[in-house]
């Protein structure tokens, strides 16, 4: 009897969030948020996280609607985190537009769009939690964008302490971040599962990113070149059986061919640890890096992988 009562509070306590959805709510400060999800809480209500440096796109939006899908609550945080930026990187320049994005996501239904201050987020608390992971972190992405990683984990640690979500999202485009934030959240043994959702392309194939916007149109088909060297090898490398020595080689030759394009890096790995792999007789991930312009542009493909 007790537990029919507990039942019917429960169901009405959540009747009007049910028939007539609450607006989305701005938040900025951490101790508003903490206020907000008291009730998530009370209510056992599962929350799904999108952390995002904003100026969204489809790629984003796909991360939003699995996390409206599987869960009760969603929450997007939109901040440019500088620590995860080098000294001669983008910060300054990486393009925002807060209102479009807000409206974008209260289209989507979500719950709450957390946009906090750079001072809101550090204050003068500079500590970041060093990811023991340096198999994942000195590859790839790492190897080039020195500090990144450690900027990435130290963001995504205080969002997750802020939000603590059931479950976070992100996508197989940052498939080395998606590793890295993975190992992290076993190591600081969170209670977060942590989603990869699929790469969202344009038509052309170009993986979506923020920073598209920045190419000009003769720019934005020289790059597409990546995708086509990524499908290239998948192909010599699945089909023909090449050695990925051979295929690397080939790709990076045709790659750094392309006027108006600088590779930073073309490599096949294994999927699961990154470590170095000479045929495809476990799953890889095939990655690779470029500059069109100023702009740096990631993509990957994965193959034989299945989570
Ligand atoms: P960002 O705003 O670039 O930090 O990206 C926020 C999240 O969106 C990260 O988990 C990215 O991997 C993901 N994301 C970015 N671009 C895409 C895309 N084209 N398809 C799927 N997810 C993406």
């Amino acid at each position: 009897m007790v537990l029919v009562i507990e039942y019917l509070n429960l169901f009405v306590s959540l009747c009007p969030c049910i028939l007539f959805p609450l607006p989305m709510k701005l938040v900025e400060r951490i101790l508003d948020y903490c206020e907000i999800s008291k009730s998530f809480k009370n209510h056992a209500q599962s929350i799904g996280f999108v952390p995002t440096m904003g100026f969204l796109h489809k790629g984003h939006l796909s991360l939003v609607r699995r996390a409206r899908e599987e869960n009760d609550v969603v929450i997007v945080s939109i901040f440019v985190n500088p620590t995860q930026f080098g000294p001669n990187e983008d910060f300054e320049k990486y393009p925002r537009d807060l209102e479009r994005d807000v409206d974008l996501l209260e289209k989507e239904g979500i719950d709450i769009v957390f946009v906090p201050s750079v001072d809101e987020i550090y204050g003068r608390d500079r500590s970041r939690p060093v990811p023991t992971c340096k198999h994942l972190i000195n590859c790839l992405c790492g190897k080039s964008r020195h500090g990144h990683f450690k900027g990435v984990c130290q963001i995504v640690s205080k969002l997750f302490d802020i939000v603590k979500p059931n479950r976070a999202y992100f996508g197989q485009k940052d498939y080395q971040q998606f590793l890295v934030i993975r190992e992290m959240v076993k190591d600081l043994k969170l209670n977060t599962e942590v989603v990869m959702c699929p790469i969202i392309r344009e038509k052309d194939g170009l993986a979506m990113s923020s920073r598209n916007v920045y190419l000009a149109e003769e720019q934005r088909r020289a790059a597409l070149v990546l995708y086509r060297m990524l499908k290239e090898a998948r192909c010599r490398g699945g089909i023909y059986a090449f050695p990925t020595k051979d295929i690397v080689e080939y790709c990076k030759k045709e790659i750094e061919n392309q006027p108006l394009v600088t590779l930073d890096y073309f490599e096949i790995r294994n999927a699961k640890d990154l470590s170095k792999v000479k045929t495809f007789d476990c799953p890889v991930v095939i990655a690779g890096a470029i500059k069109v312009g100023e702009t740096r542009l990631i993509d990957n493909i994965l193959v034989g992988y299945r989570g």
